[in-house]
């Protein structure tokens, strides 16, 4: 098989970068107790709140952001402890499993893969089952396209005094998301999704309420490479990092923020929309089925597309691959779907149009009736009216 790159990549994340973060990965690689470096890092943390709406501190770990998430839940929990996980997709129900190994009290609101947990039933529980601590969320379950309500979700929690764990590695730079309006104490991001970064770091942010609980929890790992307490004792109070981190990493993901805040937040997060509406449009057009149960709970950094039971999702990815240099996402576990990816880069002028023709034309070749034209037109109609609207 040829090494040389795809001509798109439109996949869930890891995304395409830009040139400017392709060359920010390629500076020097400076050593960590460097003042430049030391600098780099402080920036990166105070760009990368900007970003999460948050004044809480932020933590940058090496690795992908699933270290970020065990983290976090290894630090928020202790046995016994009474903990709400609300699973609609893949992640969510991975997160009850870790909660449940870590010793908690799993308390679960499951919903099919294509639905999403409303904040009222949220709040239901809450009201019946006095006592949890915790509510986990996933803010966009990226395998299935859905998006959770996190604005209604935190303050509801909130209320009952339960603090948030919130998974929004799919969803920070390009869906709203408000940490601290939202009143959520712990957020995990990545940078490879809608930041269109290297899927080398977990970016954090922690209320001062999520610390007191870490930092008094005998549960909370110390000493350890999944440690949030060494982040706070070490690198917070004494400027000593636990061990070295990712230095070119750390360059990427300082350039993907400043790409993105000088783009300006609002108008990522209405890149992102437009080219999700544009895509759905395309889709049903097309006479293909959205796997969203609704467009209300559809995410806006990935659209995902049911498929017949004839047609096998990783076996029609890896056919728009290999006839027409797209690469698409099958449903990792959430169904038997494809997945149109529009994260950071690929969110952006005609993408959307290249990864339905590419769909499209697969799906057909395996054997579904499928309107490419139409669902062209109608991408490009949405296109015209995003740019028509931006230009008035
Ligand atoms: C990408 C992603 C992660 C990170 O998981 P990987 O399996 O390592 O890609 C976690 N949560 C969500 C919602 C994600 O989209």
């Amino acid at each position: 098989m040829s090494t040389a790159p795809l001509d798109f990549t439109l996949s869930a994340g890891p995304t395409m970068a830009t040139p400017r973060t392709l060359a920010a990965l390629g500076s020097p690689i400076v050593y960590h107790y460097d003042p430049e470096f030391i600098a780099t890092f402080h920036r990166a943390e105070e760009k990368a709140a900007k970003v999460f709406k948050t004044t809480n501190d932020i933590v940058l770990m090496q690795g992908e952001a699933i270290v970020g998430l065990e983290a976090a839940a290894r630090a928020m929990t202790r046995p016994g402890m009474k903990v709400l996980n609300l699973a609609q997709g893949v992640f969510g129900k991975g997160m009850g499993y870790w909660l449940t190994s870590f010793g908690a009290e799993l308390h679960e609101i499951e919903v099919p893969y294509n639905e999403a947990v409303s904040p009222q039933a949220v709040e239901e529980y809450l009201q019946q089952n006095p006592g949890i601590e915790l509510v986990t969320a996933v803010h966009s379950e990226t395998p299935s396209g859905t998006v959770t309500d996190c604005s209604k979700i935190g303050p509801i929690a909130a209320k009952y005094g339960a603090m948030t764990l919130i998974d929004a590695v799919s969803s920070i730079g390009g869906l709203e998301f408000e940490t601290d309006e939202w009143q959520i104490d712990v957020v995990v991001t990545g940078a490879q999704k809608c930041l269109g970064g290297p899927p080398g770091i977990a970016l954090l942010a922690i209320s001062d309420r999520a610390w007191e609980r870490i930092l008094d929890n005998p549960n909370s790992p110390r000493d350890s490479y999944v440690s949030l307490v060494d982040w706070k004792l070490k690198w917070k109070q004494n400027e000593a990092f636990p061990y070295t981190p990712s230095v070119s990493d750390v360059h990427g993901v300082e350039s993907v923020l400043d790409q993105v805040l000088e783009e300006g937040l609002e108008q990522a997060i209405a890149r992102h929309a437009a080219a999700a509406r544009a895509t759905r449009a395309g889709v049903r057009a097309m006479g293909l089925e959205l796997w969203a149960a609704s467009d209300e709970i559809a995410a806006d950094c990935v659209t995902s597309v049911r498929l017949p039971d004839s047609v096998d999702h990783v076996e029609a990815r890896t056919h728009i691959r290999n006839n027409y240099g797209v690469m698409l996402s099958s449903g990792q576990g959430a169904g038997n779907l494809l997945r149109l990816a529009h994260m950071g880069p690929s969110a952006r002028g005609m993408y959307p149009i290249v990864g339905l023709a590419a769909m499209g034309q697969g799906l057909r070749d395996l054997g579904m009736q499928v309107d490419i034209g139409a669902g062209i037109d109608a991408a490009l109609t949405e296109i015209a009216a995003t740019r028509q609207a931006a230009a008035v």
